[in-house]
C-alpha cells in the first residue's frame, strides 16, 4: 500500500514543457508527479505565450527566471546550473512532441511524453535509439494504465485464469465531438487539423490507450496485420477520422477489434477492454475503474473490487486507500509518475538488472502506438485492405 512514503531518498528537479493555466492536461501531471515526492517542479516553458506561462509558473511556485520563453531556453540555461531539471514533461499539442522529447533526450534529460510519441515509425526509432544512447528514460503517459485492476488483470492472464487468449474487444469512444465543437474550442480545433496532429484523429487521440491497456494485459500478442475503415462523420474533419472500426489478427490466433468514435453519441467515455480466453473472460471499463468483472463459464459472474484482499500483489502494493472508497484517473496517474521517477532513479545508478524486470509505459510503449495508427491508416487508405504490421 503507498502510504506517503517517498520511495526514493532523492526527489528529482522536474520541468514541464506545456501543461500551463488553459491546458486540459497539465493539472494532472503536476498532481501526479507531485503526490508522491518523487518530483519537484523547479522550472518550465507553460505555455506557447510566454507572458502568460511565465505568470502561471510563477503562481505555481517556479522562480520567475526558470520561467523559459520556450522549450531550446529552458534546456540551455537549465542545463547551465548544478542544481538544473534532470526530467521534464512535455504536455504540448502533438506536432511539438519529437522535436521536444529529441531535443529534452539531447539534452541528457529523461522525459515524460504525451502520447502519441511522434507521427512517424522512423521518428519512432530514433527516439528509441536515442534514449538508448544516452541512457535516458522516456515514459509515455498512457494514464489508466497505472490504475491496480490493469495489474490485476495482467497477473490473472499471465496465470492462466482465462486460460488460452482468443479475442481481445477495445473501444474508446465517447460522443463529445458529434458535431463540429471545435469551431468554439482551442483545444478541440488543433486535435482535428492534420498540421497538428499527423494523419489521424481518433485513432491517435483516443484508441492508443486501450489498445496500450491491452498490451499491458496480455503482453504475449502481437499483432500480424490488421485492416482499419475510418470515416469523418463530420465531413469538415477530412481526412482526419471521427470514427474508426478495426480488425486485428495477432500471430497466434487471437483476433482483436478495436471501435473507437468521438461521435457516438449520449456515450461519455466508454473505453472498455474485454480479453476472452477460452475458459473465462475479463472486462475493464473507465467508467468504473475499480471493478473487473471476472467471468467463468457456466459460473456467475464476479466482480472484483479495487483494494480487497484477494487481489494479486501487484494489484495491492500501489493501492492508496483501501477498499471501498474509489480511486481513478488521478491515483492511475500517481501510479505511473511514481513508477517513471523509480526507473529514472535506477537508470541513473546503472541499475539495469533492475530495469529489465520493471514494468512502466516506456518509450517502446509510445513507438507502439505510433505503429498501430501508421498502419491503420495505411490499410483505411488502401480501402481498407489488410495489411501486414510492419
Ligand atoms: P491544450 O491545447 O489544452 O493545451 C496545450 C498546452 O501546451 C497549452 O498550455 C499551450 O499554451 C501549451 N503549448 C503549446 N505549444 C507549446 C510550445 N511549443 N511550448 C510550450 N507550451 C506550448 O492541449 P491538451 O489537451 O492539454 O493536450 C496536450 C497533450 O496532451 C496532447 O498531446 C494530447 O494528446 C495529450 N493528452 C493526453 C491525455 C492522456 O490521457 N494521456 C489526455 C488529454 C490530452
Amino acid at each position: 500500500m503507498i502510504n506517503g512514503i517517498k520511495p526514493l531518498e532523492r526527489s528529482l528537479r522536474w520541468g514541464m514543457v506545456g501543461g500551463g493555466g488553459t491546458s486540459q492536461i497539465g493539472y494532472i501531471h503536476r498532481s501526479a508527479a507531485l503526490r508522491d515526492g518523487t518530483f519537484t517542479l523547479v522550472a518550465g516553458a507553460f505555455d506557447i505565450d510566454a507572458a502568460r506561462g511565465r505568470a502561471f509558473g510563477e503562481r505555481l511556485g517556479v522562480a520567475g527566471d526558470r520561467c523559459y520563453s520556450d522549450y531550446q531556453t529552458l534546456f540551455q540555461e537549465e542545463a547551465k546550473r548544478p542544481d538544473g531539471i534532470e526530467a521534464v514533461s512535455i504536455a504540448t499539442p502533438n506536432n511539438t512532441h519529437y522535436a521536444i522529447c529529441r531535443a529534452a533526450l539531447e539534452a541528457g534529460l529523461h522525459v515524460v511524453c504525451e502520447k502519441p510519441l511522434c507521427f512517424t515509425s522512423e521518428q519512432a526509432d530514433a527516439l528509441v535509439a536515442l534514449s538508448r544512447k544516452q541512457n535516458k528514460i522516456v515514459g509515455v503517459t498512457y494514464g489508466y494504465s497505472g490504475h491496480q485492476m490493469i495489474q490485476q488483470a495482467r497477473q490473472m492472464v499471465a496465470n492462466g485464469d482465462l486460460g488460452e487468449i482468443r479475442i481481445v474487444n477495445m473501444q474508446f469512444s465517447h460522443g463529445f465531438h458529434h458535431r463540429a465543437v471545435e469551431q468554439d474550442s482551442p483545444s478541440t480545433r488543433w486535435r482535428v487539423d492534420p498540421k497538428f496532429v499527423g494523419p489521424s484523429y481518433v485513432l491517435g487521440d483516443l484508441a492508443t490507450h486501450p489498445l496500450f491497456l491491452a498490451e499491458t494485459m496480455v503482453p504475449a500478442l502481437k499483432i500480424r496485420r490488421l485492416m482499419c475503415s475510418r470515416q469523418s462523420f463530420v465531413q469538415s474533419r477530412a481526412p482526419l477520422e471521427d470514427n474508426a472500426f478495426v480488425l486485428m489478427e495477432y500471430d497466434n490466433g487471437a483476433v482483436g477489434s478495436m471501435w473507437t468514435s468521438a461521435v457516438n453519441s449520449g456515450a461519455m467515455h466508454s473505453q472498455k477492454v474485454r480479453i476472452v480466453g477460452e475458459k473465462a473472460s475479463l472486462e475493464w471499463w473507465d467508467e468504473h475503474p475499480n471493478q473487473l468483472r471476472y467471468e467463468v463459464q457456466g459460473q456467475p459472474a464476479q466482480i472484483l473490487d479495487r483494494g480487497m484482499p484477494y487481489l494479486v500483489d501487484t494489484a495491492l502494493e500501489e493501492d492508496r486507500i483501501g477498499a471501498g472508497h474509489p480511486e481513478g484517473l488521478f491515483e492511475a496517474w500517481s501510479n505511473l509518475y511514481r513508477r517513471f521517477a523509480i526507473a529514472m532513479d535506477a537508470s541513473d545508478r546503472g541499475d539495469t538488472d533492475f530495469l529489465a524486470q520493471f514494468w512502466y509505459p516506456d518509450v517502446h510503449a509510445g513507438a507502439m502506438g505510433v505503429r498501430w495508427v501508421e498502419n491503420c491508416v495505411r490499410s483505411a487508405d488502401s480501402g481498407s485492405a489488410w495489411v501486414e504490421f510492419i
